[in-house]
């Protein structure tokens, strides 16, 4: 046989890149494949704060193709995501992330990718016992066949502890050369890195996305209790990733600038909610969503000013702009800081 050739799966972390490298060693055709659902933690908050300018804005994925010398495919699935998140069979993971259907489906969707483009297998970066929800022992069959890759999908960190797959079989890889990777100790892949010159990889603390974080989760859920169904768009996801949220009242919520680069990018939203800005004082910009009235909007200017410099007058000057465009200046009282509830911070 030609050489043969698989698709990675590339989150931009170390494992996929050690995969695709081990793949690549054995003189497979590798190509890579992202799927990009919009809770990516990939560059968006660090491109909108401020305090994190310095840090470098790089794509992981696209990273990670350059290393290993291979095309990357960036696939959007944000649509199709939205089922696998909203109802996903095997549950949630510890907050809102639905890991092995998500697995299961991307793993899916690179089986129709590698079918259309006429690959031999598909191979990822899952470890035996990495994560607690979708990278266990039990949980690896159940990704191969219910994706309907079955034996198509190689683990090369892990292999050898698993049933021989279809490219170990047909002899386009060495299973001796592959790895029996376990656990959560992360030392074998990082020995494995330097062996092949990797440095100055991702390192993410949570996952591969905003879903494994708790803060980001509780917000999504109220999003949908407030809203009262189980939907978003990709402008609700991006918003859950800005600002300080408050929800004073059930019908509605603040999103509140945290600083000049969040304020800057609440900015492009103006005209879809109404927002709140500080006229006589530096401070923050408000978006208010919700339906609400002009008390609701007094209250929520007051807890506006309470985060602008002018938080220790008796009175400041905000700027309400409507969703029809018309706009009017109030004064109010700003709010201390003891009578913000705690409960009212998502
Ligand atoms: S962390 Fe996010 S992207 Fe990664 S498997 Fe879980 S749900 Fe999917």
């Amino acid at each position: 046989m030609s050489q043969a050739k698989a698709v990675a799966l590339i989150s931009g972390g170390l494992d996929s890149l050690l995969a695709a490298k081990v793949m690549l060693e054995q003189g497979v055709h590798v190509e890579g494949i992202n799927f990009y659902t919009g809770f990516c933690v990939e560059g968006h908050t660090h491109a909108i704060r401020k305090k994190d300018k310095a840090k470098p804005k790089r794509n992981n994925a696209l990273w990670s193709a350059e290393q290993l010398g291979i095309k990357l495919h960036i696939v959007d699935i944000v649509e199709e995501y939205k089922d696998v998140l909203i109802n996903p069979k095997h549950g949630y993971g510890k907050n809102m992330n639905p890991c092995l259907d998500c697995k299961i489906f991307m793993v899916h969707k690179a089986q129709q990718w590698i079918e259309e483009n006429g690959f031999d297998f598909i191979i990822t970066g899952e470890v035996i016992g990495q994560r607690p929800m979708s990278q266990r022992k039990d949980t690896m069959p159940i990704i191969s066949k219910q994706s309907g890759a079955d034996d198509r999908l190689l683990r090369p960190l892990c292999a050898k502890n698993l049933p021989e797959t279809l490219a170990e079989r047909e002899g386009w890889v060495d299973r001796n050369k592959l790895y029996d990777f376990s656990g959560r100790n992360r030392k074998p892949q990082m020995a494995l890195a330097k062996q092949f010159g990797f440095e100055d990889y991702a390192k993410p603390a949570g996952g591969c996305c905003f879903l494994t974080d708790e803060s980001y989760s509780i917000k999504l859920v109220d999003l949908w209790d407030a809203r009262g169904e189980r939907n978003y768009e990709m402008d609700d996801i991006m918003l859950l990733k800005v600002g300080r949220h408050i929800r004073p009242e059930p019908h509605y919520k603040l999103i509140i600038g945290r600083e000049d680069g969040e304020n800057k990018f609440l900015q492009g939203y103006k005209n879809i909610f109404t927002s709140i800005k500080m006229i006589s004082h530096s401070g923050p910009l408000t978006l208010v969503d919700g339906i609400v009235n002009d008390n609701d909007l007094e209250f929520a200017a007051r807890i506006t000013a309470r985060f602008s410099q002018g938080r220790n007058e008796d009175t400041v000057t905000v700027e309400i702009k409507h969703k029809n465009g018309e706009t009017n200046t109030i004064d109010v009282t700003p709010f201390k800081p003891s009578e913000i509830k705690p409960d009212w911070y998502l």
